[in-house]
């Protein structure tokens, strides 16, 4: 029986159970814990209480679920799998894995339920819509899937018509099977609603109203509960959600979609930290359905997956790589312009050109898109007069300020050191954190563009969204629909505002103070950076009629101490390939992924030194231990993570590194029970708490 039991406790997480009847291993059940009762799941394997004390009896389930079939051998396989790989317990994956709800039910409430009538989709063939002809890069990549295995990465501009692609290549699936069953993955709760209107009014006629349902985090605990059910038993055909539903049970799956494959939101950051992208993969060939992976700036790890073959590497690589780069019904690509922030007023964090440009866009009527870091980069301290950077003396990284105590660190070796009073190259004193708030931003701009008139002859409005403005219900909607009535002249954003809006009035997109990205301590940071300025320029001109109307090409706007960067000059000509090849021969160069594989260790405690005097000590019983797959696993040093302290509680991290993804695995296998026996010593008992993050997103 998989059962959740409290983390790290020594009960383990498969239990032995009294039944008066065998169950086959996927039944769900109610069983006693302690004094609780909770959900379990029957397991296929020998449970870990199976050696009881002599005179004791197992304890007997209090109940099966009846009405819910078995979760099936792919699903329990799929969830081992993410147990071991991401060094979780299996009880607590696999009940992670289910809705809430079902956590919750006794098996009289659950019988209740059951006997509400099921929708069963209705199919009402003769109001099929008329599929619209595909463009020949659409159809060349849907005979492609057609005809080969995949996994494939579709590598798609903005606009390419990369969903027509995932609707036609369902339908073909679905089409194919009458239980076959397709997924499809969207990294952001606010991206469903519109997608699954897509799938909706494509599917709903030929399969049923009932045949689309869709899993994410936003939705009650019924309605999860109700999505679940329907995949579970195979009247849904397809699911759409965010990451959570790749552990969505699926007994007919024939087909998975990850859409915009490379987002970091398809990885989790709490509990088991898995890669919902990457299960996806493992998913798609263990049940034998078909993966496409979508993007215009895929990750690289998967843009090397999906190298051609060349005569060097006549293998190429394990995806098969399909590229749309034309838009469909949208305006050109946006100009890039660069603003050389160094030839500019000093302190303007708005530079004159870039204030004159969005002046006279809205005095046009037309709308602008000012987009600001992302929020919580590791900053990077740098001189205002010379280019000095806090550099570290023994890596090919920055060293990270720490406000705390006022100390340059580097995350990667630890070195570490006070914060110089001057630049040590030319003598300067004002040496400042790069990248600033994103509120005093917007006032800023408010201030700088008061006296602008609309040609309705009222004053030019800003708007700010982010994570601070939306965390309402319905905020967001209601925010972005004053930007599609027009009510918004310049809209103020991070990131979540650069993905996936249709604008049609935008025409002009500014970056101005992305520079932080290329000297992050993160080595993901630069990725992550042309992939945001990518996308942001994909809002930009969307529209053709309107762009050829206004009759002036869409632009977008890039202020920079670094105009000559490599990464600049590739996005000039919107050319990620060129970004990609120059990152992936850095990455090789210095051993990174995808050429190696990662894992995180981190330790909270109290103190920093209790944080990280856990993590040497558990490293050097893996030394002595002399751990299986050791040899090819370098283990760094602890170092105090970016965010040092939250709450008051101090977090170290330590950085596993290994050319085989295998020997990581091994090794974190094998350290995972030292890792228990550390703890549990005396002299550790300030830890609060250590995890494994294995692929990490963010070092
Ligand atoms: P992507 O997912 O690559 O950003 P979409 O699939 O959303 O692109 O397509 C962009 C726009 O082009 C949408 O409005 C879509 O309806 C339209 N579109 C896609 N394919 C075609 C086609 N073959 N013919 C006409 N319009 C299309
Ligand atoms: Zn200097
Ligand atoms: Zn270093």
């Amino acid at each position: 029986m998989a059962v959740q039991t409290p983390a790290h406790s020594s009960v383990g997480d498969l239990l032995s159970y009294a039944c008066d009847r065998p169950l086959p291993a996927g039944t769900l059940v109610r069983i006693p814990l302690g004094r609780r009762e909770v959900l379990g799941v029957v397991w296929d394997a020998p449970a870990l209480n199976a050696g009881l004390p002599e005179g004791m009896e197992p304890r007997a389930i209090a109940g099966a679920l009846e009405g819910v079939p078995p979760l099936g051998r792919p699903w329990r396989r799929l969830v081992a799998f993410a147990a071991h790989y991401y060094q979780r317990s299996l009880g607590e994956v696999a009940l992670a894995a289910l809705p809430p709800q079902l956590r919750d039910l006794s098996p009289e409430q659950w019988a209740r339920r059951l006997r509400r009538p099921a929708v069963t989709p209705q199919a009402d063939p003769a109001s099929h819509p008329k599929n619209i002809a595909l463009s020949a890069e659409q159809e060349s990549a849907r005979a492609q899937i057609e005809q080969n295995s995949g996994p494939f990465l579709l590598y798609g501009s903005t606009g390419s018509g990369k969903t027509e692609v995932y609707l036609r290549c369902v339908q073909q699936a679905l089409e194919a099977d009458p239980t076959a069953q397709a997924l499809v993955m969207v990294p952001e709760i606010n991206l469903t609603p519109q997608l699954e209107e897509r799938f909706v009014a494509r599917f709903a006629s030929r399969y049923g109203a009932g045949s689309v349902v869709s899993l994410h985090s936003g939705m009650t605990n019924p309605q999860r509960l109700k999505s679940w059910m329907a995949a579970h038993a195979g009247t849904a055909r397809i699911v759409l959600g965010t990451r959570m539903a790749v552990f969505a049970s699926l007994p007919g799956l024939k087909l998975i979609v990850v859409d915009e494959e490379h987002d970091a939101s398809y990885k989790q950051q709490e509990g088991a930290r898995y890669s919902a992208r990457d299960l996806a993969i493992w998913r798609g060939r263990e049940q034998d359905a078909k993966v496409i992976l979508g993007s215009a700036t895929p990750s690289l790890e998967t843009w090397h997956a999906s190298r051609p073959p060349t005569p060097d590497d006549p293998q190429g690589g394990r995806y098969l790589r399909l590229e749309m780069p034309s838009r469909i019904g949208a305006g050109a690509l946006p100009r890039v312009r660069l603003v050389d922030l160094a030839q500019q007023p000093k302190g303007s964090v708005f530079s004159p050109p870039l204030i004159a440009a969005i002046t006279e866009r809205v005095e046009r009527g037309e709308q602008c898109l000012v987009l600001l870091n992302r929020r919580g980069f590791a900053p990077v301290l740098h001189c205002t007069e010379c280019s000095w950077k806090s550099d570290c003396p023994h890596c090919s990284a920055h060293q990270v300020f720490h406000k705390i105590d006022r100390t340059l660190r580097c995350h990667h070796c630890g070195t570490t050191q006070r914060v110089p009073y001057a630049c040590p190259t030319c003598g300067n004193p004002d040496i400042a954190p790069l990248g600033r708030g994103t509120e005093q931003l917007e006032e800023q701009l408010a201030a700088l563009l008061r006296n602008v008139i609309t040609p309705e002859r009222r004053a030019a409005r800003v708007a700010r969204i982010d994570a601070d403005t939306t965390k309402a219900k319905g905020a967001l909607e209601e925010q972005l629909a004053q930007v599609h009535a027009g009510e918004v002249d310049v809209l103020v954003g991070t990131q979540m505002v650069a993905k996936g809006h249709d604008f049609r009035r935008i025409t002009l997109v500014a970056a101005v103070q992305p520079d932080g990205a290329l000297f992050s301590s993160d080595f993901r940071a630069p990725e992550r950076l042309f992939a945001l300025l990518l996308q942001a320029a994909g809002r930009a001109g969307r529209d053709a009629q309107y762009m050829a109307e206004q009759g002036r090409p869409s632009e977008m706007w890039v202020q920079t101490w670094h105009a000559d960067h490599a990464l600049y000059a590739a996005l000039r000509k919107h050319d990620y390939p060129a970004f990609a090849a120059q990152q992936l021969a850095e990455r090789a160069e210095a051993g990174m992924p995808p050429f190696a594989y990662q894992a995180l260790v981190r330790a909270d405690a109290r103190s920093q030194e209790v944080a990280q005097a856990f993590l040497t000590a558990a490293s050097a019983a893996a030394r002595d231990g002399g751990l299986s797959g050791m040899e090819q696993v370098f283990l760094f040093p602890p170092v105090p993570m970016a965010i040092q302290r939250v709450a008051n509680v101090e977090r170290a991290q330590m950085l596993l590194e290994s050319p085989s993804r295998a020997a990581l695995q091994r090794f974190l296998a094998a350290w995972q029970p030292v890792l228990h026996t550390t703890r549990a010593q005396p002299e550790h008992k300030g830890l609060i708490r250590w995890l494994v993050d294995v692929d990490p997103l963010a070092i």
